[in-house]
């Protein structure tokens, strides 16, 4: 087996949820290892709404999604967590020594003898487009939902299809690179960044991008290689069929429990059971702290994940350290904790 990165703690989920767990442990001494299929922390907060107000973090009267994700990310530093973006935690196996071996499907491997299950909804997955046959195109690489290499579609001809920020990011960074960019969307309305929305109309007018107003109808080609992409305009008879090497849709992101059903937990309706004074599942060591787990009286709020993350702390702390007793101590007045945070 390739490196296995040995941690105290590895935390699915680098929402709101996992990354205060971070500061919980970290003033325990638990060093924590994030996994996220996101590309980035923060979870709904930074992918549903960034720029939208939150208005009941205990003292903050106000801040957005993305402020919060910033402010969180600033809090837990000094524990320097190691975060895994852009992989799905995808099996979880008990090893012969009780820990725990986590594997992504990027073939990371992390082992810890805790596991704080954060996964919120779910796993971000990209929305598919309605059309029959896609898996084969899927399979080829024909039809990408996120660009990882960018080279790779250097001299193709592309079809890009949505209205939000990763379409037209997308387009504008692609066209100097394909041979040829098609930005295909239903409506001549964008909901991009307005900034963004205008570089696109500027290559439109330039005659470097292809604007198509209409809807994806269809896939055209053989054992996966893409011909045409079919795309019905409103009112029109037969789709038109637009020449492309590979289809970059951007319909957004929906969330998906995914890989974690696989992990032998008791589950509730897609949630994870927990008890409220630790919050750990069926399975001794592995914690649900946020969105994901189920309790009487749950209530999703980031700050009721706020107060789990430090009760599950407190727990994994026993786990990993069974021989250490924890002093209870202020963040005010220890000099110990300012030391870890780096202010005394
Ligand atoms: C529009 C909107 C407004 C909201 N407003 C408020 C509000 O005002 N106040 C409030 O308290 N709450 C609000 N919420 C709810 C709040 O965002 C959630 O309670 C909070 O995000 C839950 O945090 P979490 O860390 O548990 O999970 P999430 O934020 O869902 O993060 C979970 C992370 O886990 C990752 N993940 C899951 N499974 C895997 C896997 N197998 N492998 C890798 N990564 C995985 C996901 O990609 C995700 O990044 C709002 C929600 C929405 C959608």
């Amino acid at each position: 087996m390739a490196d296995i990165q040995k941690t105290d703690i590895i935390i699915i989920g680098a929402g709101p949820c996992g990354l205060f767990a971070v500061f919980e442990l970290g003033l325990l001494d638990l060093r924590c290892h994030l996994v996220d299929i996101l590309d980035k922390p923060g979870g709904q907060c930074a992918e549903l709404y960034p720029e939208k107000p939150i208005y009941d973090i205990p003292a903050l009267p106000v801040c957005t999604g993305q402020e919060l994700t910033d402010r969180l990310m600033e809090q837990i530093a000094p524990f320097e967590p190691v975060f895994h973006y852009g992989q799905m935690a995808e099996a979880l196996e008990k090893r012969e020594d009780g820990s725990w071996l986590l594997t992504t499907n990027e073939g990371t491997h992390i082992t810890a003898p805790v596991v704080v299950i954060a996964a919120g909804g779910g796993s971000f997955v990209p929305k598919r487009p309605p059309l029959t046959d896609l898996d084969a195109f899927e399979a080829s690489g024909a039809v990408q939902y996120a660009v990882r290499q960018r080279d790779k579609l250097a001299g193709k001809r592309l079809v890009i299809a949505g209205g939000g920020d990763s379409a037209l990011d997308w387009t504008v960074n692609l066209v100097d690179i394909a041979e040829s960019v098609t930005l295909v969307h239903r409506r001549d309305d964008f909901r991009a960044a307005p900034d963004t929305v205008a570089k696109m109309r500027a290559l439109v007018d330039a005659g470097r991008v292809t604007l198509h107003i209409g809807q994806l109808k269809g896939l055209e080609g053989n054992d996966g290689a893409l011909q045409n992409v079919l795309v019905q305009q409103a009112g029109g008879d037969a789709p038109d069929a637009l020449a492309a090497d590979v289809l970059l849709p951007f319909y957004g992101l929906t969330m998906k429990l995914g890989p974690i059903a696989d992990f032998g937990l008791n589950l509730e309706e897609n949630l994870i059971p927990v008890d409220t004074e630790r919050f750990e599942t069926s399975e001794p060591s592995i914690f649900a702290i946020g969105d994901i787990n189920h309790y009487p009286g749950k209530l999703k709020l980031i700050l009721s994940g706020f107060h789990e993350a430090a009760l599950m702390s407190h727990a994994a702390h026993g786990i990993v350290h069974p021989d250490k007793k924890i002093r209870f101590q202020y963040t005010t007045s220890s000099s110990s904790l300012q030391q870890k945070l780096g202010v005394a």
